[in-house]
């Protein structure tokens, strides 16, 4: 291969057959499993071309108008528009479209009010909460104090009155609100009312619900938080990477906060993502898909307590449900690999008080998010939540596996994923 000219104009399969194969392979796995996995999504199309174009060349540090480098003159209208589109889906006065991941957004968050040594009150991790609101192992647990509330032992879910209690007692800088594994709606008012009460600032991390929000399928936590942070890649249905709105009053030290603070130069093909994304969620198409999500999850839920399953806090009213196996004499650890060969992918979960270490535990999360987008609907939900039972009362036996495995792949192909695209032949 000629260094030059050849190499920058060659397929990715021409310069690394490995890796483009291996692309191809990950392509497959995803059209013939079923995925639900709560965080995950498919993307349109279009959200893939704004992410794989031109725009990864571009360094733009700094915001519109007032970017360090020359030659910003489109990136920075694309920038513009990504906000404006932001600040209208969610009601916010300011957004701020830079941050890579939700972890960072948070950290941008966190930073623009808090200083090391200051307390957060936050979910507790085993009972819901994310990493980046206060693990031992991440930024938050080393430099700030925390305080955890959780959920009420008998009822499953979100506890105020703790909270408040909690608030009054530690006298927190940050409250957050917002979970990875909570499958009920959350009282944004209630936060809201304990955090005034606490002089703390409310900071409501809504990556998980953020498409659901748009969708009108969850209430909006921007006009009760002082800060709300998101993930574009999960129900929102949009690229790798984050936002932060806030009140016009923290709005240029958010901005100081996140460039220079914690970044450097935005990935301005991730911002063009999410400038498509906010407008494909702001189309009245995506209030159907957001409904369709609670729905094929409630059905999932239904169909499997009917089956004998336990779901945590009886039920869901979001996007996912946790189950509690400890009845069917199986961990989460286990399900998790057992569904995997049977080509259905979730992920284990503690449960709250959960007996079992969390590499381990004792529940699975399912989340609806991914089905729907491919098309699925109360119907399939009701097949996979009896291909689930199937393969776990068998204990994942050879022949259950194989045959559940088969019916996966056959409903999957009935949902086409990227046409068009060129994916390694099927197993
Ligand atoms: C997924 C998630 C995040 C973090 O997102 P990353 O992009 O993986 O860093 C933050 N908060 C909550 C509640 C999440 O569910």
């Amino acid at each position: 291969m000629e260094f030059f000219e050849d190499l920058m104009e060659a397929a990715l399969d021409e310069v690394d057959p490995e890796i483009s194969g291996l692309v191809a392979e990950e392509l497959e796995r995803q059209r013939v499993h079923i995925e639900l996995i709560a965080s995950e999504n498919f993307v349109p199309r279009a959200i893939m071309e704004a992410q794989g174009s031109i725009l990864t060349n571009k360094y733009a540090e700094g915001y519109p108008r007032k970017k360090y480098y020359g030659g910003c003159k489109y990136v920075e209208r694309i920038e513009e528009i990504a906000i404006e589109r932001a600040k209208k889906l969610f009601g916010s006065d300011h957004a701020n479209v830079q941050p890579h991941a939700g972890t960072t957004a948070n950290q941008a968050a966190y930073f623009t009010v808090m200083k090391p040594g200051d307390t957060m009150l936050a979910m507790k991790l085993d009972q819901g909460g994310h990493l980046s609101h206060g693990h031992p192992l991440n930024f938050t647990g080393m430099i700030y104090k925390i305080a955890s509330y959780g959920v009420n032992r008998d009822t499953e879910m979100i506890d105020y009155d703790e909270i408040a209690r909690l608030a009054r007692e530690c006298a927190p800088k940050v409250i957050v609100a917002g979970a990875s594994a909570y499958p009920r709606k959350i009282d944004f008012a209630r936060f809201r009312q304990i955090a005034d009460e606490a002089g703390a600032v409310l900071i409501t991390d809504m990556a998980h619900i953020a498409g659901l929000v748009a969708g009108g399928a969850h209430e909006n936590p921007t006009p009760h938080s002082d800060f709300v942070t998101s993930t574009t890649q999960k129900t929102l249905r949009g690229p790798r990477g984050a936002f932060v709105l806030c009140r016009g009053k923290y709005a240029s030290d958010l901005d100081r906060t996140v460039f220079p603070g914690v970044q450097g130069g935005p990935i301005m093909q991730a911002i063009a993502a999410k400038a498509a994304c906010f407008k494909i969620a702001s189309a009245p198409a995506f209030r159907d898909y957001a409904n369709q999500v609670v729905k094929n999850a409630s059905a999932l839920a239904k169909e499997l307590q009917e089956l004998g399953y336990r779901l945590v806090s009886g039920g869901t009213d979001n996007h996912m449900m946790l189950i509690d196996l400890r009845s069917k004499k199986v961990t989460g650890k286990d399900a998790e690999r057992i569904l995997e060969e049977a080509g259905i992918t979730a992920n284990k979960n503690s449960i709250p008080f959960d007996p079992e270490k969390p590499t381990v535990t004792s529940g699975l999360r399912l989340g609806a998010a991914a089905v729907t987008s491919r098309g699925m609907k109360e119907g399939e939900m009701r097949e996979i939540a009896r291909a689930i039972d199937e393969v776990i009362s068998a204990s994942g036996d050879v022949e259950a596996t194989n045959r559940v495995r088969s019916r996966m792949a056959e409903m999957s192909a009935s949902y086409p994923l990227y046409r068009g695209m060129r994916g390694a032949r099927a197993r």
